[in-house]
């Protein structure tokens, strides 16, 4: 009697419009066939509730302000994931730097490593000096 066919009709109904002869066959059948006009109005009424409860959502009184923070939040996490490597660098010269500066301005309080059987010292004058004197008296 074509029961099969009217309840594909009918489901399509909801996501494409039919046409007119399909319209057509769905009054046709629903006029003849008491059951499937029932079953079919059951089951609408009850997608029709399904969707009213789905659609209406339970709204808190500080819903905006909690998307708006959780939004704030998200931008803040981004833009700091975003410019970390940066930040690093950054304070990698500055310490960089001051360490510098404190090499510098301090540098004659450094510790001195001495290498005892590497130093070289001058114990005597490298150069013997000259007696002119003495020198000039010779060759007289
Ligand atoms: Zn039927």
């Amino acid at each position: 009697m074509g029961c099969g066919r009217y309840r594909k009709l009918h489901y399509a109904a909801r996501d494409r419009s039919l046409s007119d002869r399909e319209l057509e066959f769905l009054e046709r059948h629903e006029t003849a066939c008491p059951e499937c006009a029932k079953s079919m109005r059951h089951a609408t009424d009850a997608l029709d509730f399904l969707r009213m409860s789905a659609l209406e959502p339970e709204t808190t009184t500080n819903f905006n302000d909690r998307i708006l923070r959780r939004h704030k939040v998200e931008s803040v996490r981004a833009s700091v994931r975003y410019w970390s490597p940066a930040m690093l660098g950054a304070v990698a010269a500055g310490l960089t730097l001051l360490a510098a500066m404190q090499m510098i301005a301090q540098s004659s309080h450094l510790p001195i490593f001495k290498v005892p059987a590497s130093e070289a010292r001058l114990t005597s004058p490298a150069i013997p000096s000259l007696d002119r004197l003495n020198l000039q008296s010779s060759w007289q």
